[in-house]
């Protein structure tokens, strides 16, 4: 989508560092961190929230998660812990409307409702 900033990101448009990237999938470090370890990971194709998701992207999802785990791995963050989560729609404050996953770690990240929210 011409518009969409993760996708500008995904085609290599917008610069970004990759921590992970492959044909379907890139991640990369927010641009305003909220934790020490503040990565995002995006499908590139767009999808823009997980109210869109559909039945033919349930491996594309796993993936997700799998690279999740090697991140948390590579940041070394696996063993003091993470969370990986997702804003959907407007009482979450979803601010781009591409979905992508929050990984956030390396401190104690506290009450799961107000991590992600200035
Ligand atoms: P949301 O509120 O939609 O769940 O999260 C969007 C996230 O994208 C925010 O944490 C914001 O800091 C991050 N973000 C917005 N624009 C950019 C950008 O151009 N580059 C990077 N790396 N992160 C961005
Ligand atoms: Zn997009």
């Amino acid at each position: 989508m011409e518009n969409c900033i993760f996708c500008r990101i995904a085609a290599g448009q917008i610069p970004a560092n990759f921590l992970y990237e492959d044909e379907d999938i890139a991640a990369f470090r927010d641009i305003n961190p909220r934790a020490p370890v503040h990565v995002l990971i995006i499908p590139k194709k767009h999808i823009a929230s997980l109210a869109e998701i559909e039945e033919a992207d349930t491996a594309l999802l796993g993936r997700i998660c799998l690279v999740a785990r090697q991140l948390a791995e590579n940041e070394g963050i696996a063993a003091s812990g993470y969370r990986l989560i997702s804003n959907c729609g407007t009482d979450s404050g979803q601010e781009v409307a591409h979905l992508h996953f929050h990984l956030l770690g390396g401190q104690f990240l506290g009450a799961f409702t107000t991590i992600i929210q200035e």
